[in-house]
């Protein structure tokens, strides 16, 4: 056990019963066996605090090898990749069970490791469950489809397990990542490595546990911390690594591509953003001001679809933008079990200074802070890796601070004329991940939707999600698919098969 500092010092701040520090074991998960790892240690700091809570010993790049092999083995002795898709379905149906009745448990750990509010993190929690449930009820559900024949044959196509997926992801919202690509693969027939990310890698153990309980056959998942240039590169670079499943930055993402291509080797990447929010003159305004302020400061704007630049129609920019700044000046700075927060802490004290770096470069290069820019000074928020609220105005759509990714709770305001111009203004970017689009104006709605290149489209409404709805990144906020009936299918090998109902010998060529 590394626990450095009990939970229990600091009483009342947790849900009543739970004690994430139950679950902070110095052990790493290979091939279904909890060990001390070997590899680079692993200090968790409570964001809150700035206290380090607990110490993991990560993988290696042995583990790696061990747990893609071992997982390809035991994808095969456990029966696991042919097993009937209603009998894999059972036991994703128990891992969604597990983790509903745990769910105080892992948003207490999660809030603890990333600072993030406990409603959030519920929330996250709550959201694998469905993941796994709905992931369990596709399989049990999906049909292959005998194919038009062209010929004298019945054509259809079967699919089978690819083998061994790695799964990648971030710090920002650990759980729910993790099943979205978790959950998809095992429901394929595949076994999974997953390497989580350094900042917050306790959840993904908890999840590993919760899966064993479940029932799942040992080997079929790993759960390996560690540095992403040692661990997760080793991972992508294995031989024996049918497809990864990536989210996190795009610069990484670009790289592991590269990488994925040498091998020939499929890759989903899911990347960055620089949404837009666009707010027309004839929006619901109370409606518009909690959606754009939800947008962009919940999650302290750690999140890839944070609608990072809101663009109002000039008519009502001043207004709007007065209302906007009030508003955000009202939310609560505190820890994330604060009852009252409304903004918690940002991940890591480097993370925080580099988001404050951005917005002191924004206002070199021009913009004026109309709200936040600066660290807090107030004392009972020192310790911690606090950020306020911040909006800037006073730059166009070229600055450095409209074009590059923030991840922090950072937006700029924008004037815009018409649909002409805003469309302009929101395409003027590498990503295309997301949009907001604040109208009563159905068509327009639409007419700018459709103009707008991002993969998710909201209209009156934000950072909403379902796991029944795909979820894409364009240009270079990703590449492929998650999420929707479909996820299985994009782990899963297909196979064509063609059977003759002829009774004469084939001619000689192919009819058409
Ligand atoms: P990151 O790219 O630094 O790291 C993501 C993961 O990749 C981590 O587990 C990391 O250890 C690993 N990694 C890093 N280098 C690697 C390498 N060479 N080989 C293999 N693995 C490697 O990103 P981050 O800072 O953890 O996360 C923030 C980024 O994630 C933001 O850009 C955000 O927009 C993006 N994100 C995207 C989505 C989405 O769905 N599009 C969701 C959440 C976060």
């Amino acid at each position: 056990m590394s626990l450095v500092a009990s939970v229990d010092e600091a009483p009342g701040i947790l849900p009543a019963g739970v004690n994430p520090g139950h679950d902070l074991a110095d052990r790493i998960y290979v091939a279904g066996r909890w060990q001390t790892g070997t590899g680079a240690l692993i200090e968790s700091v409570d964001p809150s605090n700035g206290r380090v809570f607990a110490t993991l010993h990560g993988a290696t790049v042995d583990d790696v090898d061990t747990a893609v092999r071992e997982g390809l083995n035991a994808a095969t002795t456990s029966g696991w990749a042919t097993m009937l898709p209603h009998e894999r379905a059972l036991v994703l149906h128990r891992i969604g069970a597990a983790i509903d009745e745990n769910r105080d448990r892992i948003a207490a750990l999660q809030t603890l490791d990333t600072g993030k509010t406990l409603a959030e993190t519920r929330a996250l929690a709550g959201s694998a469950a469905n993941t796994f449930r709905y992931m369990a009820a596709a399989l049990e559900t999906m049909d292959e489809a005998l194919t038009t024949p062209r010929g004298p044959w019945m054509t259809f196509s079967t699919h089978s397990a690819m083998g061994v997926i790695g799964a990648i992801t971030p710090w920002n919202s650990p759980i729910a990542s993790d099943a979205q690509k978790i959950a998809p693969a095992l429901a394929a027939g595949n076994a999974v490595v997953s390497k989580p990310p350094v900042w917050a890698p306790w959840v993904t153990l908890l999840l590993a546990r919760l899966c064993e309980d479940a029932g799942l056959p040992k080997g079929l998942l790993s759960v390996l911390p560690g540095p992403g240039r040692t661990v997760g590169e080793a991972l992508v670079r294995h031989p024996e690594v049918a497809k990864v499943s990536f989210t996190g930055g795009t610069s990484t993402g670009r790289h592991l591509a590269h990488v994925a291509a040498e091998k020939l080797m499929p890759i989903t990447l899911e990347l960055g953003g620089k949404s837009p929010t666009i707010v027309f003159d004839d929006a619901d305004v109370e409606k518009a001001l909690q959606g754009v302020l939800y947008g962009i400061f919940s999650s302290s704007g750690q999140s890839c679809i944070a609608g990072s630049r809101i663009f109002v129609q000039r008519n009502i920019f001043e207004q709007f933008t007065s209302d906007l700044i009030a508003r955000a000046g009202r939310l609560r700075l505190g820890p994330g079990t604060g009852p009252t927060t409304d903004v918690a802490p940002m991940i890591a004290r480097a993370h925080r200074d580099s988001v404050a770096a951005m917005v002191d470069a924004a206002v070199a290069e021009g913009a004026q802070v109309l709200c936040g820019g600066a660290v807090p000074t107030d004392p009972a928020l020192s310790g911690g890796h606090y950020y306020p609220p911040t909006v800037l105005a006073g730059v166009d759509n070229a600055a450095t601070i409209c074009q590059e990714e923030v991840f922090g709770p950072v937006a700029v305001i924008l004037p815009f004329d018409d649909e002409a111009d805003v469309i302009a203004q929101a395409n003027d970017t590498v990503f295309g991940l997301a949009c907001g689009i604040w109208t009563e104006d159905y068509r327009r709605a639409m007419r700018i939707g459709e103009a707008i290149d991002a993969g998710t489209v909201w209209v009156n409404t934000y950072k909403q999600f379902s796991i029944s709805t795909p979820f894409t990144g364009l240009r270079e906020s990703g590449l492929g698919t998650e999420k929707g009936r479909d996820a299985i299918r994009q782990y899963s090998d297909q196979k064509s098969f063609y059977l003759d109902r002829s009774d004469t010998p084939m001619s000689w060529g192919c009819p058409r």
